[in-house]
């Protein structure tokens, strides 16, 4: 089982995935951002469209759906709230697996930045695709959900072995690193920030991270370590992170 990810950035942002599972040659897209961005890569590297897996129902994720499955005949699977925007073949729901050639991909429950956001996780890979629910050093914003529920999903994603890579949706890196560095002075976190800073300047991209990276200097998932500084001193994790959260959403910088 190797499943090859082909990344690059589209729409203002945001990052398109193509994942091949080589055993069979199956490929899929994981989000819609862009039809014509995602056609023409497939076009590039020769790649023939089977699956179009959504995270959620936001136009950046799930947008260029109907556009792709009209070009490629690809099924269609998400979480239900997809169905808001555009149809689904498949509908999932946490726990579910997915499968692309000899790659199984299992649904991990991820709601809070939208109620029914999910993410897909190749155990034998160890790669993730999270959506809007995790960034680099950031995590979705609270559309839909209360902390308590992002925290619970922030939680699940945490719990993933430590080497797994994190495909993210969004090149936010740099703005995420500089709220970072205003409520965090971890060691780490400042060489990471300047690592990322400086590949900002490069252009390079700072997608895909890992798990051990962002439990070691991701604000969000420090949370309960920062609450003192994010006035949740004795509250609960969750609290703390709402705290955090918060704090980035007011944060001008
Ligand atoms: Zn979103
Ligand atoms: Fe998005």
């Amino acid at each position: 089982m190797t499943l090859t990810v082909h990344q690059f950035p589209c729409l203002q942002d945001n990052y398109g995935f193509l994942a091949r599972d080589e055993a069979t040659g199956k490929t899929a897209c994981i989000d819609t951002p862009d039809a014509a961005a995602i056609l023409s890569e497939l076009d590039k590297l020769g790649w023939k469209l089977d699956l179009i897996l959504n995270t959620h129902w936001h136009p950046d994720h799930a947008g260029g759906n109907a556009e792709i499955k009209a070009a490629t005949g690809a099924t269609v699977v998400g979480p239900g709230e997809v169905t808001r925007l555009t149809p689904l073949d498949r509908e999932v729901v946490g726990g579910d697996t997915v499968q692309l050639g000899e790659t199984r991909f299992e649904v991990i429950e991820t709601g809070g930045h939208t109620l029914g956001h999910i993410a897909y996780f190749d155990a034998a890979d160890k790669i993730a695709f999270v959506g809007d629910t995790l960034f680099a050093l950031g995590c979705g914003r609270l559309f839909e959900g209360t902390a308590e529920q992002m925290w619970t999903s922030l939680q699940r994603l945490a719990a993933l072995p430590d080497q797994t890579t994190v495909y993210c949706a969004h090149e936010y890196t740099a703005s995420n690193a500089r709220f970072a560095l205003s409520v965090d002075d971890a060691p780490a976190l400042q060489t990471r920030a300047a690592d990322i800073f400086a590949k900002r300047e490069r252009g390079e991209p700072t997608v895909p991270t890992t798990i051990a990276l962002e439990k070691a200097t991701n604000p969000f998932l420090r949370a309960p370590v920062l609450a003192g500084r994010v006035g949740a001193e004795g509250k609960p994790d969750y609290e703390a992170f709402g705290a955090v959260r918060a704090a980035k959403d007011g944060f001008k910088g």
